[in-house]
Formats: structure tokens, sequence, C-alpha cells
């Protein structure tokens, strides 16, 4: 089973708590949180691992309401075979030298190409 096809299986969504069987995307969402666990996580190549962001998975009905509250951030161990939800109430917010770190990312990330 490829990972997409055990996270629709064993994964619920992050939002509205339903079942990922029949979302077309998996929607990996980063947290303003960060994350205590392995996996799965979010970072940049310019922290490091420092960042390890939690995720969120919603579901497509979620992205497409685009006023998805996200109630978790989730870990899953390998071939998502144990699944925690952590409350997001619960996890602690980025460290702010990780926001400046990805602030500056996204400049970078964002420029204009034809002003190279
Ligand atoms: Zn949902």
């Amino acid at each position: 089973m490829d990972w997409k096809a055990a996270v629709r299986k064993k994964v619920k969504c992050c939002a509205c708590e339903n079942s990922m069987n029949d979302s077309e995307h998996i929607n990996l969402i980063a947290l303003d949180r960060a994350a205590t666990w392995p996996m799965p996580v979010s970072g940049n190549v310019f922290a490091g691992m420092e960042t390890k962001q939690a995720v969120a998975v919603l579901c497509d009905r979620c992205i497409a309401g685009g006023k998805a509250v996200i109630m978790y951030g989730v870990e899953w161990t390998e071939n998502v075979e144990n699944v925690t939800y952590h409350k997001f109430a619960d996890l602690d917010p980025l460290p702010t030298r990780i926001h400046e770190i990805n602030k500056a990312a996204m400049a970078l990330l964002v420029q204009d190409p034809k002003k190279n």
C-alpha cells in the first residue's frame, strides 16, 4: 500500500474529522506549531530540522469550503501504522526565530524570476 492509500484508509481529516477515503488529494498543511514527533513534519532547508513544524491533513471538502478550523496536528509511524492526533490548542507555537527564517525563505521563493 502506498503512503497515500494508507493515509486515506487510516487518517481522518484534522478539521472535520471525517474519513479521507473519498478525498482525491491528501492536503498536508504546515501548522504554525512545533512538532514533538518525527513524522510527518514540515520544515525548510534554511533552518534544517530545527523547524519541525507540525502538519495537519485536510480533506478536499474542507479545502474547498475555505473555512476549515484545524483541530489537530497529526503524527504517524512508519507506513502510517499508528496514527496519533495532537490537539492544536496543546501544541507549542514555533519559536520566533523559526518565523524569521521562514519569512526570509518565502521572500527568496516568491522572487519574480524576470528580475533575476
Ligand atoms: Zn475535512
